[in-house]
């Protein structure tokens, strides 16, 4: 690899101390530069003031800063969502949004360029499964977003193009220094899986205490099939049997996010199902209202959606609902998809 394909940002300290020491920079540059980087936000070298211009152009010679560079960004100043479209040095592209809530702001970050579990409503499962993100281009989405967010990221969600879980390396170590490093608190960290059972057994054995989501999006093992074709391999049971494990290591309860697709899940039976499979679970259960991808499937009317909370109301677990933000702009959750190399 030359050092044009790589970046500075995903350096390891090792490599960075000996790249300054052979364009002649003293050590504590170092610092300096990690605070332009992970306090300041900076975008490129010439941001640097207190670094020395020869050093600047030493420095931009040798490699590009960020990993990513924004190609796009859709949404006007004023609106409470954003979606940006990156490309990685080796030329993928990948989305991340940005919303601005009440009292929070989140960022939806990807984990994979494409996603190999195809589930049968979302966008991101029409390009397949690509490459798998570094740890750096993960991180680098947020660095990005808070440079250019009007307020403080408050929230990061896993929840952007790919399977979390099918790079469970990467995410975790990019958890964590999101976590360590930049300060975000574990708990609003939140990474979303379609049902790796041995990575949701695998987190909940290890010491993290960042969250954890499920999407679930139907309520018995012939409808999940049908949509969610990792349930070939990971059957309900097994699911729920590894959320039931998670808690009970963990003590903290999951989300579920439970897709609403129109004549599919959302009658009211459904919603009666949806509470018996998951009695006694701590837990809460988000419901997504399904964002069109312009494929086989449709968002239920409003009246049905009433009545399908209706009934789930009445279950023991706080269930909320996400008027996805951004659907206009293609920015609502499984909407993200980009032509692969453009
Ligand atoms: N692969 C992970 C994270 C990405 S999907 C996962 O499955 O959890 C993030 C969320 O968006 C999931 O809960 C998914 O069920 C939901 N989703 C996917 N396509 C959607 C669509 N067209 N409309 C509404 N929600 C969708």
């Amino acid at each position: 690899m030359t050092n044009k394909e790589k970046s500075f940002i995903g350096l390891d300290k090792i490599e960075t101390l000996s790249l300054l020491k052979r364009i002649g920079a003293e050590t504590f540059r170092y610092e300096q530069i990690q605070n332009w980087i992970f306090d300041n936000f900076c975008e490129n070298w010439e941001e640097m003031k207190n670094i020395p211009k020869d050093l600047r152009d030493k420095l931009s010679e040798k490699m590009q800063l960020h990993p990513l560079q924004i190609n796009h960004v859709s949404g006007s100043e004023n609106e409470p969502t954003k979606k940006f479209l990156f490309k990685t040095i080796s030329g993928h592209s990948l989305e991340s949004v940005l919303m601005y809530e009440k009292n929070r702001t989140t960022v939806c970050i990807s984990s994979q360029i494409g996603c190999a579990v195809d589930c049968k409503f979302c966008a991101t499962a029409s390009m397949g499964f690509i490459k798998n993100l570094n740890d750096y281009e993960i991180i680098d989405q947020v660095l990005h977003l808070e440079r250019l967010s009007k307020h403080k990221i408050t929230n990061i969600v896993f929840m952007g193009m790919g399977e979390p879980f099918l790079n469970y390396k990467n995410v975790i170590k990019a958890a964590k220094f999101l976590n360590h490093k930049m300060g975000f608190g574990a708990r609003r960290i939140t990474i979303s899986t379609a049902g790796i059972v041995p990575k949701i057994r695998k987190i909940a054995d290890e010491e993290h205490q960042f969250k954890l989501a499920i999407s679930l999006n139907a309520v018995t093992e012939i409808e999940r099939k049908k949509i969610m074709s990792v349930t070939n391999t990971y059957s309900l049971n097994e699911l729920i049997d590894s959320a039931r494990y998670y808690y009970q290591k963990t003590r903290r309860l999951i989300t579920f996010e439970y897709v609403l697709l129109k004549g599919i899940n959302d009658s009211p039976s459904d919603g009666k199902k949806l509470i018996s499979l998951l009695m006694g679970l701590e837990c809460k259960v988000n419901i997504i209202p399904y964002n069109e991808i312009g494929g086989d499937f449709n968002r239920p009317d409003e009246i049905t959606i009433k009545n399908f909370l209706k009934e789930l109301r009445k279950a023991p677990f706080n269930v909320t609902v996400r008027w996805s933000k951004g659907t206009d702009i293609n920015a609502g959750c499984g909407q993200l998809a980009v032509e692969a190399i453009s």
